[in-house]
């Protein structure tokens, strides 16, 4: 006899794990199923994730006042989330801003209870030696703004699930039939059933689903850069940064790598980037990134920190999910089914939250959020 849910999760990766103890905490009695990041990317069939990493910036200051409420309501809980798990995955350096839409940044991040504030470039230079030449203007976001460790964040979600009585299953699905009274569950994860299902699979997961999301995969590289400096640096967002091949750039200051070094992370957006299909994704997982991206990258971290020497380069590559509207995709997309994706390059810091809007659906009849159920509508293609 296979196991039987009233909840299966599918995908653990941030919204996922962050779902599955909501639904955990609240009493449902939950499964989540995802396999933990592959071992040697090189090599792996997949699923791949987009988490795996040692920094993602989180900031309320954000491009939409639902991302900003989202991100606020997150970094609420973060302090609960580490002590209950006992894993720490927050760190408050600041973070600064440049952008032509810096104004209304500033407006979301009041709405949202921020504490930004406008800045200059020569501010910044002399504040923290980030050289910004783009001639847009600047906020800064003092703690809780920063960065947080996604893996680390996964893994706390993770122990409070099992901490709430809930299943974690490492392993991938491969398929969801429907049943008469509910859903079957198949894939390396064996076969288990539940009455109702959230698919929280990222960039991967399509072939789970009946009718295609309309999601733009998004291929990125991101560069590590060991620096000959060790002052401490904000997080840092930059549109139009020093290389005009790219539209913007972010960076996480200087942490600890698995491979020994502690390295600052800069990753961006190619000004003609185009998105890769689902059959393109594991290749791209198991390649090296684009050496373009990558040298472009290199070279914004030399114009932004002038005068500062880099000691050594990696680059590897990765994958923002976009959705059509801009926001994550939280929704039922048939009867029992629902799906909680397309972070949109901004979700690690709203995981949290996007998790607890996700989890809810499947706890009250209705959508009973102050933040709008449209704009968090799932779109097909
Ligand atoms: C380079 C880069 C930089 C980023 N920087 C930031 C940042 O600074 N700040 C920020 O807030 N956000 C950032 N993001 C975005 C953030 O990392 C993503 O929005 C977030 O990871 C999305 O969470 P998710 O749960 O949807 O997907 P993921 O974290 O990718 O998790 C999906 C999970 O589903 C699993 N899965 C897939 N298929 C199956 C299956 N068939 N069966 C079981 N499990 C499956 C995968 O293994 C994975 O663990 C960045 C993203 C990238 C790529």
């Amino acid at each position: 006899m296979s196991a039987s849910y009233e909840v299966a999760v599918i995908g653990r990766g941030l919204i996922g794990a962050s779902a599955a103890r909501h639904l955990a905490e609240a009493g449902c009695k939950v499964v989540v199923i995802g396999p933990g990041e592959p071992a040697d990317r090189r090599t792996s069939q997949g699923p791949f994730c987009s988490h795996p990493d040692e920094g993602r910036i989180t900031r309320i200051a954000g491009r939409t006042p639902i991302w900003s409420q989202l991100a606020a309501r997150s970094i609420a809980r973060y302090a609960d989330i580490a002590e209950r798990s006992g894993i720490e995955f927050h760190k408050s350096c600041g973070l600064v801003s440049s952008s032509p839409k810096i104004s209304e940044w500033l407006k979301n991040s009041e709405l949202a209870g921020g504490k930004s504030r406008s800045v200059d470039s020569d501010w910044v230079l002399s504040s923290t030696g980030i050289s910004l030449t783009n001639g847009h203007p600047a906020l800064y976001e003092g703690a809780p703004a920063g960065y947080i460790n996604p893996r680390s964040l996964v893994k706390a979600q993770t122990k409070l699930v099992v901490q709430a009585q809930g299943v974690v299953i490492t392993e991938s699905a491969s398929s969801i039939t429907r049943r008469p009274d509910g859903y079957e569950i198949k894939g390396n994860c064996g076969s288990l059933f539940a009455d109702r299902i959230l698919v929280a699979t990222g960039a991967f997961g399509s072939e789970l689903l009946k009718r295609p999301l309309d999601l733009r995969r998004m291929p990125r590289t991101t560069v590590t850069a060991e620096l000959s400096i060790n002052n401490d640096l904000p997080s840092l967002i930059c549109v139009d940064p020093p290389d005009k091949r790219l539209e913007e750039i972010y960076w996480v200051p200087p942490v600890h790598y698995p491979d020994g070094r502690i390295a600052l992370k800069i990753g961006g957006a190619l000004r003609d980037a185009k998105p890769v299909n689902s059959e393109a994704l594991t290749a791209w997982f198991q390649g090296e990134g684009d050496s373009i991206e990558a040298e472009a990258l290199k070279n914004c971290v030399i114009g932004l920190l002038p005068g500062v020497e880099v000691t050594s380069w990696a680059q590897k590559p990765c994958v923002v999910t976009n959705t059509a509207s801009g926001h994550p995709y939280i929704g039922w997309v048939e009867d029992g089914l629902a799906v909680a994706v397309g972070g949109c390059g901004s979700a690690a810091k709203s995981s949290d939250e996007l998790g607890r809007l996700a989890s809810k659906l499947f706890q009250s009849e209705r959508w009973s959020d102050s933040l709008p159920e449209s704009a968090f509508n799932p779109l097909f293609n």
